[in-house]
């Protein structure tokens, strides 16, 4: 059983506050991947869950020892770093077992342990070579054997793919996200990048200045974003933001855009959206969901400046009023910048956010 739990878990460094009080609980064998800007304290949590970094206030536990007073070593937990962190004198398999070889475990459990580790990482033929005669998938991998073989509680990884290529980053996030199904071992994951954080989790949390902004299994989070930083944070390309109102009249709720194009809000949405009605609010809408050709939608007018064919479709990137819109396109279509165009907007895939908090009404 090696559940995580973070109860108030604070940090600063001297007199800066980086996490305020912080609650989480990891649950025995989840993939949680921590996700936020650069700078949000992701990998501060993660080192203070390590004991790389002490807590300020708090307390950490893992399974059911209370950690937050045990030097790293004691935590049974092993950490993959971004840089690999690999001994370059020594041969794949002799930086796989050290950490045993350290511990004074015999020479025939060692050898079995690396030779283990190297069949699940595919290392096998690889286990004589320096770090140097290898790539940086490799290298990552043998990063990852060195965490395999403790058998560790828990696994923590901090931005381990940051330093590999695009092509290898995608294959490296399969081959954990199979090691896990293997290993059956809870995993903290740190990344600011959304995309891996949403392939890879169980559960995303998403991080913002010190603070859990939401955590959600990815497409709950996709789906239902919970403020307007998660809104604009998950997706790629991101969510367009319309500033406008919501107006109640004889023909029912109208968003109304600050240049004044009404869009009207279907009646089974209207249910959920009360507490905006006659407020500021921010309509947001996912650049794939401009696609639809149903004639009854609504639309909003898009001034075109660029196009960006990506393949299967085209992004149109231009304006909407003031607000910046990005419209995904047939691949076929002849919009072309300088054009204005009607684009269409699935009334089920219409999010509201009340402005003065940045909260979702649905
Ligand atoms: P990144 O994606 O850039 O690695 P992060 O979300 O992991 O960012 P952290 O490295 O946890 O962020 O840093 C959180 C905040 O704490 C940052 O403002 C950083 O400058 C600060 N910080 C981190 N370590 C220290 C330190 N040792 N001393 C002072 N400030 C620190």
């Amino acid at each position: 059983m090696s559940q995580v739990r973070l109860d108030q878990v604070t940090k600063s460094f001297g007199s800066v506050a980086v996490i305020p009080p912080l609650d989480l609980v990891i649950a025995d064998k989840e993939f949680v991947v921590l996700v936020g800007p650069s700078g949000c304290g992701k990998t501060t949590t993660l080192r203070m869950i390590a004991g790389l970094e002490q807590t300020t206030s708090g307390g950490i536990r893992i399974g059911d020892r209370e950690v937050t007073a045990l030097r790293p070593g004691l935590r049974n937990c092993s950490m993959v770093f971004q840089n690999y962190a690999l001994y370059p004198h020594m041969t794949v398999a002799e930086n796989i077992g050290y950490g045993m070889k350290v511990r004074g475990t015999p020479k025939e459990d060692i050898d079995t342990a690396v030779a283990n580790a190297a069949r699940i990482l595919n290392l096998g033929a690889y286990l004589n070579r320096k770090p140097s005669a290898l790539s940086g998938g490799q290298r990552q991998r043998v990063a990852i054997g060195r965490a395999i073989v403790r058998q560790p509680d828990v696994f923590l990884f901090d931005e381990p793919l940051s330093n590999l290529d695009a092509k290898l980053r995608i294959e490296m996030r399969t081959e954990i996200k199979l090691l896990h199904r293997r290993l059956q071992t809870t995993i903290v994951y740190v990344t600011h990048d959304q995309v891996e954080a949403m392939t890879m989790a169980d559960r995303v949390v998403v991080m913002n200045q010190g603070r859990i902004e939401q955590a959600a299994d990815p497409i709950t989070l996709y789906e239902s974003p919970k403020n307007l930083f998660v809104a604009a944070f998950i997706g790629a390309p991101s969510m367009n933001f319309v500033q406008g109102r919501l107006e109640a009249g004889d023909g029912g709720v109208v968003f109304r855009a600050e240049d004044d194009v009404a869009i009207p809000v279907p009646a089974d949405i209207v249910e959920h959206l009360s507490e905006g009605i006659g407020k500021a609010v921010v309509l947001g809408i996912r650049p794939e969901h401009t696609m639809t050709a149903d004639p009854t939608f609504p639309t909003i007018r898009v001034h075109v400046a660029d196009i960006e064919p990506l393949g299967p479709h085209t992004l149109a990137i231009g304006k909407a009023g003031a607000s910046a819109f990005t419209a995904q396109i047939h691949a076929s279509s002849r919009i072309r910048p300088e054009d204005t165009f009607d684009v269409p907007i699935d009334p089920e895939k219409m999010h509201f956010f009340l402005k003065s908090t940045g909260e979702a009404l649905r």
